[in-house]
């Protein structure tokens, strides 16, 4: 299996089509997942191209999870939830739908259970809104 730079996390990291970005640096770009399996679901995203973490630069792996600590930190206070999950999909078998090495941050409430994986496609308000609300905490 090897990456093909045409998936769609490719094109978002080239900006040849659209996302609502929360955080980037050198290595790292976040946005929201457009089908959320919970309020303020978060994708963090290493720019170096991979598959998955199995074909990864284990060098791209530090700065990728010091973002996703980062994050989780972050959507935990902007939408004052209990906990955080945080998922990791690698090749079809595991649940993987995209062929670039992503971190699935979500926040979580005591008896709230997730919504179905890639379910349905979320208002591009309310993912612009919910963005808003993580760029608060991280640049507040
Ligand atoms: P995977 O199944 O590969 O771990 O997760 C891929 C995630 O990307 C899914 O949660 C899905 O909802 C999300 N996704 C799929 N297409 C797009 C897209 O075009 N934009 C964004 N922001 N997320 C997407």
């Amino acid at each position: 299996m090897t990456y093909d730079p045409s998936n769609i996390f490719a094109k978002i990291l080239r900006g040849e089509i659209p996302s609502h970005r929360v955080y980037e640096d050198d290595a790292v770009v976040v946005f929201m997942d457009v089908m959320p399996q919970g309020p303020g679901h978060t994708l963090v995203v290493p720019k170096a191209p991979s598959r998955n973490l199995l074909d990864a630069d284990p060098a791209a792996l530090g700065p990728l999870f010091t973002v996703v600590q980062k994050v989780a930190m972050a959507v935990k206070k902007a939408f004052g939830a209990d906990g955080v999950t945080i998922l990791q999909f690698n090749e079809p078998a595991s649940g993987q739908t995209v062929y670039h090495l992503h971190v699935h941050v979500i926040p979580r409430f005591e008896g709230i259970a997730l919504k179905p994986h890639t379910g349905q496609m979320e208002k591009p308000e309310v993912l612009a809104e919910n963005a808003g609300k993580i760029r608060a905490v991280l640049n507040g």
